[in-house]
């Protein structure tokens, strides 16, 4: 066993330590299907030390009031994971199974380096602002201030795909905010958060309580305690649409705010006078991590009238995709994250053949691989938007190609979903891509190539790929209160002056 040095304690109440009893569970590399090391297992008791110790944290102390501590604090964190990066990429690797090339992107680096926006709003973020007084139906005249204030104690629960980038999408921008966080990691990939417990440990300006990390083996039930306990005001959770229908029906008991970012079966469309031969080369990005990815464009929609084209760009790319071993920088899909996911996967890949689709290239394990949890690059022609295999998100390297008659039935097709979380647009014609992105139903479009994501640009689902969003100034909001305070035209400026949190 490769000696990763991966942190295996919970970190609560500003102290990193063994869960109960000394309960761990294993890790397993999916690119190897052996153990990779060990973890703590929290139980129900340990989350519950976690979320007294946000809650008398965020009560108790200056952690939300106090500005100049929160960005000494964010710093510290910052420099602290910079210089524990290495380590960390191999952690993320063993566990995840995520192609190392793209831990020197938003799997690891880039999302480090976005710490650098959240001490930006910090920094500029304007916590008041005064009102033009419109008067009152009651009466009289009076000033008001909009007071922006952290919103409390967030319990935030992420997934396995992404997990470096959701961890800190989530716990960054709270706690810029003011508020106190636990973060609950997916029980595949728990170093990708223990690692934030071991540097949180180290920063001298984070007050005990402040941030809390909590691992577990799969069981659910550490979820839905921290999803439904009183003491917590916000829910932060990334993961599937159907896990985030509980987290919103637990939440709901005690009317948390509740921020979820969910699945996708987002549509790449390509325009009749697109260069195919240009245009088709995005759409292998599906395979991507293994296509565990919520943003990535798994429906492609091609016009009929140049449909056996692109079937035959697409087989030649599909064919070529470098995949396997997650440490070779040349891949850019590794292993399914565990057994179940690939069985999952592969159940789907049987049921768009029995529901009539063209299995074009891949559908089944590779044969070359005698361990890891790997599925062949899989590419679907004559799939109809009604089949299984183009309604629902399938997590894994399957592209589905479904043909449409002009720019209006794309627009239509690419809307029929229950999902809305992003989509591309490939056109010839600037304006006539625009047309089409501005009709799609989502919460990102990326057109002729751009991509959307960046710290400052808010992501986010319409419909059931999620409420909210994250990064952004409007993420950073998710995690304020909005108090207005009404005072006395003649009130001391001074009183009113105070430092802002
Ligand atoms: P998942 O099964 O929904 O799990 C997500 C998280 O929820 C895990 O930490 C899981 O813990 C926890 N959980 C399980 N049951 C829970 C409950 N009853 N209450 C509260 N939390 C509970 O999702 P996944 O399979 O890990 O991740 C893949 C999904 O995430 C995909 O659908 C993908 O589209 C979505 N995703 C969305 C975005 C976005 O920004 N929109 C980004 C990334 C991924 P355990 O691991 O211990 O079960």
């Amino acid at each position: 066993m490769e000696n990763l040095n991966a942190e295996r304690r919970l970190f609560i109440n500003g102290a990193l330590v063994d869960a109960e009893g000394g309960r761990t569970y294993d890790v397993i590399n999916p690119a190897t299907e052996e153990i990779a090391g060990v973890v703590a297992s929290a139980s129900l008791a340990d989350a519950d030390r976690a979320i007294a110790a946000a809650r008398r944290c965020f009560d108790e102390s200056d952690w939300s009031t106090n500005k100049a501590r929160r960005t000494r604090a964010l710093i510290q964190l910052r420099d602290g994971l910079k210089a524990a990066s290495d380590a960390w990429r191999r952690q993320i690797v063993a566990e995840s199974g995520c192609p190392i090339a793209f831990t020197h992107g938003p799997m690891l680096d880039s999302s480090v380096a976005d710490i650098d926006y959240s001490l930006r709003l910090l920094a500029t973020y304007p916590f008041e602002r005064e009102l033009e007084d419109l008067g009152s139906p009651m009466g009289g005249a009076a000033r008001r201030l909009v007071c922006k204030e952290a919103a409390g104690v967030v319990v935030a629960i992420t997934p396995w795909n992404a997990p470096v980038q959701t961890n800190l999408q989530k716990t960054i921008p709270a706690l810029a905010a003011g508020c106190t966080v636990v973060l609950k990691a997916a029980h595949d990939t728990p170093w990708a958060a223990t690692m934030l417990g071991r540097v949180a440990s180290q920063c001298p300006d984070l007050p005990p309580g402040a941030f809390n990390v909590l691992t577990s083996s799969a069981d659910g039930s550490l979820g839905a305690m921290l999803t439904a306990d009183p003491r917590v005001d916000v829910v932060s959770f990334t993961g599937s649409t159907a896990t985030g229908r509980r987290v919103m029906e637990s939440a709901a008991k005690t009317i948390k705010r509740t921020l979820l970012e969910l699945g996708g079966k987002s549509a790449m469309i390509i325009l009749d006078d697109a260069d195919f031969s240009r245009a088709l080369v995005g759409a292998s990005f599906v395979c991507a991590n293994a296509g565990q990815g919520c943003v990535l464009n798994t429906r492609l929609l091609v016009p009929r009238s140049r449909y056996d084209e692109a079937i035959a760009i697409l087989e030649s790319i599909y064919r070529n995709v470098p995949y396997g071993d997650p440490t070779d920088r040349k891949n850019i899909m590794g292993p399914m994250i565990n057994a179940a996911q690939r069985e999952r996967v592969l159940a789907y890949i049987e049921k768009g053949k029995a529901e009539g689709a063209r299995l074009v290239v891949g559908g089944g394990k590779p044969p070359r691989f005698a361990k890891g949890y790997y599925v062949e690059p899989t590419l679907f022609a004559d799939v109809e938007n009604t089949m299984t295999i183009a309604k629902e998100e399938i997590f894994g390297p399957v592209l589905v190609v479904i043909p449409f008659e002009d720019d209006e039935d794309a627009i239509r097709i690419a809307n029929d979903s229950i999902y809305g979380l992003s989509g591309s647009v490939i056109s010839a014609s600037p304006e006539r891509a625009m047309k089409v992105a501005r009709r799609i139903r989502t919460g990102s479009m990326n057109v002729n190539g751009a991509f959307f994501f960046s710290p400052n640009a808010p992501f986010g689902g319409y419909k059931q790929s999620g409420i909210g969003r994250e990064m952004g100034i409007e993420g950073f909001e998710e995690y304020l209160e909005t108090k207005t305070i009404a005072v006395p035209v003649d009130f001391p400026a001074a009183a009113i002056a105070h430092a802002s949190p």
